[in-house]
C-alpha cells in the first residue's frame, strides 16, 4: 500500500489543464486567465483632473501669497466627459471639475476651496506646484502593457482591470464537468425513508457541493446497486465528463465491484489503496487522455475526506489554478490524541487562534468514518501522522482547512 505522498505525487503526474475558452467577462469570476490580459488604452486615457477647481499655467502663480494675491481670468469651463475646446494662455484659467481632461496649456489644478471667485475672475492665494491634482495620460496603465498574467484568479478587482482595458471576453480555463454515480444494494434516495438495511444516498449530494463549492458543472447520475451488468450500463453513460466520481463499492467485499467495472470500462489504475484513514480503497484512474476517474469509498467521511486529498487537487489543475491543495497549517494539539491506526489519520477539527495568537486544533467528536455529522461543525480536518501513535496535548500538528469556512477566534 502506498502513503499519502507517493499517491500525490502520482496525482500531480497526471494532472491536466482544461484548454481554454472565452467567456464573458460577467461569468469569469473566480476563473483563471489563461492568456495575458493587454490594455488597448493608456489609464487614465488623458490628463485627468482629481479635484473640482482650476486647470491654472502654475508658472502664473510663481510667488502668490495671501497678501498678494492673483487673479487669473475664467476663460470657461471643462466638465468630466467634454473634450476642451480651449487651450489656457498667460492670465488665464479654466474652470474644471473631476474626472475632466485638463486643457493644454495647464499643468496644475487647483482646489476650488482654496479659491475666491470674483466676477469674471478667480483669486489665488498661493502657488501651485506643477503636476498638482492632475492625474497624467498613462500613469496607472499604458497602452500595450500586461494587466494581468496568465494564470491569474479572477477577482471583482481584475473584472474591474479587465473592464477598464476592454476586455468583454477573456480567456479562461473552462469549468470542468463531473460526473458523480453512487453504487451499493442498500443507496435510497433522500426523499425517502431507508427500508431495513438501507440508508440515503447522501455522498451523492455532499460530492456534489464539493465540486460546486470547487466551481464545477455537476451530473447526478441516477444510483446503481452493486450489480455487475447495471454498473456497466451506469458507467457507458457516464464517462464522458471530464471527471467521474464513484461512491461506494471499492473495497475488497464479495459486492465491491466498481473496480471491476471500471477495468472493463477501459480506465487505466493510476493508483488504489493508499495508507490513510479514513479512505484507504481509495482509487484513481484515467479513461482515455482527458478523463480522470476517482472511486471513492463509501462511508461518508472517506468519500468527503478523499474528495479533499485527491479530487479538489484535480479540479484546481484543470482549471489552471497555481495552487491545488487547501491550505495546511501548523497548529497546537488542544487535547491528547492516540493513532493506532499506523496510516495517517484525518480527524475532523476546529482550528482557532487562541488569545496568545498561538494556533489550536480541537479535535471534534468523531464516531469514525460513517459518522458526518461530525464535519458539521468542523473547519479542518486534523492530520495525525502515521508514525507516531501517542500525540500529547501541545503536540505541533498539521490541520488542513476545509474550504469555504473561516477560522474564528
Ligand atoms: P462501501 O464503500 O461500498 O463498502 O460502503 C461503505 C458504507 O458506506 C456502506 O455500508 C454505507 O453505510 C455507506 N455508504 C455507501 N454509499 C453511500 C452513499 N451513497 N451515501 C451514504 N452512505 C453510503
Ligand atoms: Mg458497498
Amino acid at each position: 500500500m502506498i502513503s499519502f505522498s507517493e499517491a500525490h505525487a502520482l496525482l500531480r503526474s497526471h494532472l491536466l489543464t482544461l484548454e481554454p475558452v472565452r467567456v464573458p467577462l460577467d461569468r469569469s469570476l473566480g476563473r483563471v486567465l489563461a492568456r495575458p490580459a493587454v490594455s488597448d488604452i493608456d489609464m487614465p486615457p488623458f490628463n485627468k483632473s482629481a479635484m473640482d477647481g482650476f486647470a491654472v499655467r502654475s508658472a502664473d502663480l510663481a510667488g502668490t501669497t495671501p497678501e498678494a494675491p492673483l487673479r487669473l481670468r475664467v476663460a470657461g469651463e471643462v466638465a468630466a466627459g467634454a473634450a476642451p475646446d480651449h487651450a489656457v494662455g498667460p492670465g488665464e484659467c479654466l474652470r474644471i471639475f473631476t474626472g475632466a481632461p485638463v486643457p493644454a496649456g495647464a499643468d496644475a489644478v487647483v482646489m476650488v476651496e482654496e479659491t475666491e471667485a470674483l466676477e469674471e475672475e478667480v483669486a489665488f492665494q498661493r502657488p501651485a506646484r506643477p503636476g498638482q491634482h492632475v492625474c497624467p495620460k498613462g500613469q496607472d496603465i499604458t497602452e500595450g502593457q500586461t494587466v494581468a498574467e496568465a494564470g491569474t484568479v479572477i477577482t471583482p478587482a481584475v473584472v474591474g482591470v479587465l473592464a477598464a482595458v476592454g476586455i468583454a471576453e477573456p480567456w479562461v480555463h473552462p469549468t470542468p464537468r463531473v460526473a458523480i454515480l453512487a453504487t451499493g444494494d442498500e443507496i435510497v434516495p433522500i426523499d425517502r425513508v431507508p427500508g431495513p438495511g438501507q440508508i440515503r444516498n447522501s455522498n451523492a449530494h455532499a460530492l456534489a457541493a464539493q465540486a460546486r463549492l470547487a466551481g464545477c458543472e455537476v451530473e447526478l447520475v441516477a444510483a446503481v446497486g452493486d450489480d455487475e451488468t447495471a454498473l456497466r450500463d451506469a458507467l457507458a453513460r457516464s464517462l464522458a465528463h471530464d471527471i467521474l466520481l464513484l461512491s461506494g463499492g471499492v473495497s475488497v467485499g464479495k459486492y465491491d465491484l466498481v473496480k471491476a467495472a471500471l477495468r472493463h470500462a477501459g480506465v487505466k489504475f493510476v493508483f488504489e489503496k493508499v495508507r490513510i484513514k479514513p479512505g484507504k480503497p481509495v482509487v484513481f484512474g484515467l479513461h482515455g487522455r482527458n478523463r480522470r476517474i476517482f472511486g471513492l469509498p463509501g462511508n461518508p467521511v472517506s468519500a468527503f475526506v478523499t474528495f479533499e486529498l485527491f479530487v479538489r487537487p484535480m479540479i484546481r489543475a484543470m482549471q489552471g489554478h497555481a495552487t491545488l491543495d487547501n491550505p495546511v497549517v501548523a497548529a497546537r494539539l488542544s487535547q491528547a490524541v492516540v493513532n493506532r491506526s499506523g496510516r495517517r489519520n484525518y480527524v475532523p477539527a476546529r482550528v482557532r487562534r487562541d488569545a496568545n495568537g498561538t494556533t489550536q486544533v480541537s479535535l471534534l467528536e468523531y464516531h469514525g468514518s460513517a459518522d458526518l455529522r461530525s464535519l458539521v461543525g468542523a473547519n479542518a480536518l486534523a492530520i495525525l501522522p502515521e508514525v507516531v501513535s501517542e500525540l500529547p496535548a501541545g503536540f505541533l500538528c498539521e490541520a488542513m482547512l476545509l474550504p469555504g469556512i473561516a477560522i474564528s477566534d
